[in-house]
């Protein structure tokens, strides 16, 4: 098998701000394996605070060429996985790309859906959540106006004025919230007391409320209260699953931290056997991750896939939505279309 990849950037459509910062573009690298005629398309998407960067990325998939190149189906997924991680630790991103790649690749040459290769059922679909970051009535007004098909939104909090976020979008409209303070909430008791009241404006979780390495803090707070909490920046990867079950009633997961698909899957039984409830994210990501992620949704209670509405440069098709669900549909592979567009 044939690897290549490009480097490119994620063009955001309104400036994300969060509470740990402002960024106007994400950059990501386009992986592509080619086996004969048939191409799989795979993604890194690496926002700044995790480190990865279109040189660390396009260094390490050069790594992964050389195992490709030596492998001659992209079957064994799992076992192709395990070489690739163990080439170096850490580039997360970069091995989801691969990682993606391979299942769009086997499911184009198996003629079946990524969905169906996981054993998913499209009966299960969850809603997405829509994002919204951190601004000013006037700017979440147009948000929310692009957010009209979503039936559940995500708002970022971990601000000085939550509450006024909350009446903001509350005036618009009443649709249910996901709260992310990407660890803004520095006082556990305040903390509590704002998820008291966030409970009673139909907030229906509660991520990342303090510091990723202050677990005390999070367990105090899981432990007392009435949402359930879920570790996002707290938590990547499948072993630091023991590490994080005490202080949280579930995890994020997303495929850029956990390094795809087959690790993901992976997560989410490990988080079910450990009572666990289990969100699916994304970064800002194009079709082409959003697609993968969606694939694991079904197995999920929450999800927050909405990475490629974020962007304006999507190179692939949006997916479709139904009643607030990105539909699996039957294509093979991650069923993107418009994909000469993303090649070269
Ligand atoms: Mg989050």
């Amino acid at each position: 098998m044939q690897l290549s990849c490009r480097p490119v950037l994620w063009q955001l459509r309104h400036p994300f701000r969060i509470a740990t910062g402002m960024r106007t573009h994400t950059q990501a690298v386009l992986t592509e394996i080619r086996l004969g005629d048939t191409v799989g398309y795979g993604e890194a998407s690496m926002p700044p605070y995790y480190g990865e960067t279109h040189e660390t990325a396009t260094a390490f998939l050069e790594q992964v060429k050389a195992v490709l190149q030596k492998e001659s189906a992209p079957f064994s997924t799992a076992a192709i996985m395990e070489t690739i991680d163990a080439i170096a630790p850490g580039h997360h991103a970069a091995k989801a790309s691969v990682d993606i790649a391979l299942h769009d690749l086997w499911g184009k040459l198996e003629d079946r859906p990524v969905w169906q290769l996981l054993g998913a059922e499209p009966a299960r679909m969850i809603p997405t959540s829509f994002t919204l970051g951190i601004d000013t009535p006037e700017v979440l007004r147009e948000k929310l106006a692009e957010a009209a098909e979503f039936q559940i939104l995500k708002v970022k909090l971990g601000t000085s004025d939550d509450k006024a976020i909350i009446r903001t979008v509350r005036e618009i409209s009443d649709k249910p919230i996901y709260a992310d303070a990407n660890q803004g909430w520095n006082d556990p008791e305040a903390a509590l007391d704002l998820i008291h009241w966030l409970a009673e404006q139909n907030v229906c979780l509660i991520e990342q409320p303090t510091p990723k390495d202050d677990l005390d803090a999070a367990a105090w707070i899981a432990e007392r209260s009435p949402l359930p909490v879920i570790a996002d920046e707290s938590f990547q990867r499948l072993q630091a699953l023991d590490r994080v079950k005490e202080a949280f009633h579930g995890v994020n997961i997303k495929l850029m931290k956990c390094t795809g698909l087959g690790e993901g899957l992976r997560i989410v039984r490990a988080a079910r056997e450990q009572g666990l409830k289990v969100m699916i994210g994304c970064m800002t990501e194009s079709s082409c991750g959003i697609m993968a992620a969606a694939a694991l949704a079904p197995y999920c209670d929450f999800a927050d896939i909405d990475g490629c509405w974020l962007i304006g440069n999507n190179p692939f098709d949006m997916p479709t939505l139904s009643e607030g669900c990105i539909e699996l549909n039957a294509r093979p592979g991650l069923g993107l279309t418009n994909t000469l567009q993303a090649g070269h």
